[in-house]
C-alpha cells in the first residue's frame, strides 16, 4: 500500500472494494457500475450517488510497457469517445503520495469536458499489471484530495495467499490462486463462484432471509435452492455454529459418481489432488437479515482452506474479524 503522509486522513466509514486482486476504499455511497474482464485485464467503474467517480482499467504484460504511451493514448481515446463535446487535457496537480516501490514509471494526469479527471497509472513489477485510475468529479469540484485519499489506499494486489473480494456490503477472502468464473450481482442476491482447474469455490449471500425462511428452515430452503447443483453428490447438513449464528449448518458431502471415486483413487495414489468432496457452511446472520452460503468442491486435504474462507468472511459488524488482509 502507498504509505499515506501523515496528513492524507480517510475517512473511517468509507468501505473496502476489493476486485480482481487489487482493492481500494471508497466512500459509502460509491457502488460498482461496470465489472468487466478477469485478472489479466479488465475495467470497473464505480458511481456516487449523481455520477461515476472511479474508473480503474488494467492489463497485465510480460515485457515492458510504456506506460506514458498507455496514458497518451487513453487521453486520446477520450476525445474520440465524447463525440462533439470538447475534452481539454489539464497539467496534472501535485500530488502527495509516495507510491510503493513495484510501481515503475508512474504516470499522473488530468483532464476535464463535461467533467473533470485526475488519475494515475503505472506498471506493477510484482503482479505484472499496468494500472490505470482516474477519479471523477463535476469541473467545479477540486479532486486533489480525494484522489489523494484514494490512491493512498489502493493495493493493485494481494500481499499474502488471500485476495480480498469485497463489494456492497460484503466482504470476502479467497486464496488467490482461485480465479472469479462467475457473478451475480442482483438485489437480493450476491453470488461468486471462483474455480482453480476443477476445483470450485462459491461465496453467496442473501437478503431478506426472514422471508425466505417464512414457513420453512435453513436446512429444507438451502436443500430446495441447491437442487440442481447437490445432485451429484450425497450431502449432508449438519447442526453447527458460525461467527457465533446458532442457524447454522455444516455442508459436507461426496461424489455420488462411482467413477469419481476411482478417479480420486488412481489420482491420490500419484500424489495429485482430486476434488470431488464438498465442504462448506451456511448460516443465517440475523442482526442483517442475510443468509451465508459458503460451498467448495475440493481435495478433502483443502478442507482447512474452506474452513478459514468461512472464517474469514465478516458477515455483520461486530463479528470477529480473524484476519485482517
Ligand atoms: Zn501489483
Ligand atoms: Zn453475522
Amino acid at each position: 500500500m502507498p504509505k499515506p503522509r501523515k496528513e492524507i486522513e480517510v475517512p473511517k466509514d468509507w468501505q473496502a472494494f476489493g476486485w480482481q486482486g487489487f482493492q481500494v476504499r471508497v466512500p459509502r455511497d460509491w457502488t460498482p457500475a461496470s465489472l468487466t474482464g478477469a485478472r489479466e485485464e479488465g475495467y470497473v467503474r464505480l458511481d456516487g450517488p449523481d455520477q461515476p467517480r472511479l474508473e480503474i482499467k488494467w492489463a497485465t504484460s510480460r515485457g515492458f510497457v510504456d506506460v506514458e504511451k498507455v496514458v497518451s493514448r487513453y487521453l486520446r481515446s477520450l476525445s474520440k469517445g465524447h463525440a462533439g463535446k470538447e475534452v481539454r487535457i489539464d497539467e496534472h496537480p501535485k500530488l502527495r503520495l509516495r507510491m510503493p516501490k513495484e510501481r515503475s514509471s508512474v504516470h499522473y494526469f488530468a483532464w476535464h469536458g463535461d467533467q473533470k479527471a485526475l488519475g494515475a497509472a503505472w506498471y506493477c513489477r510484482d503482479c505484472g499489471r499496468t494500472m490505470l485510475i482516474q477519479v471523477l468529479g463535476p469541473v467545479g469540484e477540486d479532486l486533489v484530495p480525494l484522489t489523494e485519499q484514494l490512491l493512498s489506499t489502493f493495493e493493485d494486489h494481494p500481499t499474502g495467499n488471500w485476495a480480498l473480494w469485497s463489494l456492497y456490503e460484503f466482504s470476502c477472502q479467497v486464496p488467490s490462486h482461485y480465479q472469479l468464473a462467475r457473478q451475480e450481482l442482483l438485489t437480493g442476491l450476491l453470488r461468486l463462484d471462483f474455480e482453480r482447474g476443477r476445483e470450485k469455490l462459491a461465496v453467496v449471500r442473501w437478503g431478506m432471509a426472514g422471508m425466505a425462511l417464512q414457513g420453512t428452515d435453513l436446512k429444507s430452503w438451502l436443500r430446495q435452492k441447491n437442487q440442481k447443483s447437490w445432485r451429484q453428490f450425497r450431502v449432508d447438513l449438519a447442526p453447527s455454529q458460525v461467527h457465533g449464528h446458532e442457524q447454522a449448518l455444516a455442508l459436507s458431502g461426496i461424489s455420488a459418481a462411482p467413477l469419481a471415486h476411482m478417479g480420486s483413487v488412481a489420482l491420490r495414489l500419484v500424489g495429485r489432488k482430486w476434488p470431488n468432496c464438498l465442504r462448506g457452511a451456511a448460516w443465517l446472520c440475523e442482526p442483517t437479515n442475510r443468509i451465508y452460503h459458503v460451498e467448495a468442491v475440493v481435495d478433502p486435504s483443502d478442507e482447512e482452506m474452506v474452513a478459514e474462507v468461512i472464517e474469514r468472511i465478516v458477515c455483520h459488524e461486530g463479528a470477529e474479524r480473524a484476519h485482517e488482509t
